[in-house]
């Protein structure tokens, strides 16, 4: 039986120990690339894997995150590999798309994604505030749309995080998963980012810990400018072979 209080703890834990606070929202893209030993790869691993999260026992870990997905899922979809990285003793996990579903490790890994992402005081302040705005003080689209760009997640994993609370019952939570949201928060003002996939360009790439092994092996003359392309072009990392990233050059900013 999954034990929401525990995860809601490790959660919040895990948020501590990465150097987090207990309420604000997070950067986890940025705060997976500063955890030791982790690389990340993006890739379109189809209609139904979200994630993968492959251990080693020498402390090279790499977690991969369906690209294909949009951005709030993908989001979402590395805080539920954190839990397989930090809580499971599983050494590979392959992690489905759909949110809440599947054995119990997988529905737990969601469940402490949702705290990570979302955690409790927080997100019990902003939904008072928002539905007490509302005539009828309840969660509609737009209060729903708040609360997710606000934690920077899919409008999926704001629903399943509210439902089974006294802020959405089943049906308000049905309703709400069956309705197009992107249009809506670009008409509340916000970016679409949130609900579109990676650019075609960042679909394939790699980062973090396997990037910086192979720069430290080259520097110190240990494989050659050949074997580092190599790696480079493995890793889908062409533009630090032939700088024909899409970005254009070096801005100083
Ligand atoms: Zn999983």
């Amino acid at each position: 039986m999954i034990n929401y209080a525990k995860l809601m703890t490790m959660a919040a834990l895990l948020r501590k120990q990465l150097g987090e606070d207990s309420s604000s929202p997070v950067d986890i893209i940025a705060l997976a690339q500063r955890i030791d030993g982790l690389t990340i790869v993006y890739y379109p691993l189809g209609d139904n894997l979200s994630g993968m999260c492959i251990k080693s026992q020498n402390g090279n870990n790499v977690i991969a995150i369906n690209s294909a997905m949009t951005l709030g899922r993908q989001r979402f979809s590395m805080a539920h590999e954190f839990y397989h990285l930090y809580y499971d003793d599983s050494m590979i996990s392959v992690c489905a798309k759909k949110i809440d579903s599947g054995k119990e490790i997988e529905r737990g890994a969601d469940m402490f994604a949702s705290y990570f992402l979302m955690p409790d005081a927080a997100l019990v302040m902003l939904a008072d505030e928002l539905k007490e705005k509302n005539a009828d003080h309840r969660l509609t689209l737009n209060e729903m749309i708040r609360i997710e760009q606000y934690f920077g997640v899919s409008h999926q994993a704001a629903v399943y995080r509210l439902l089974h609370t006294p802020y959405l019952n089943d049906e308000e939570a049905n309703n709400l998963l069956n309705l197009s949201v992107r249009s809506t928060a670009e008409s509340l003002g916000y970016s679409s980012d949130l609900y579109c996939p990676s650019a075609e360009a960042k679909r394939y790439k790699t980062y973090g810990n396997y990037i910086s092994q192979a720069e430290q092996l080259f520097s110190r003359g240990l494989i050659s400018s050949g074997k580092h392309e190599e790696l480079m072009l493995d890793a889908f990392r062409s533009d630090l072979v032939y700088g024909d990233d899409d970005e254009g050059g070096d801005v100083i900013d």
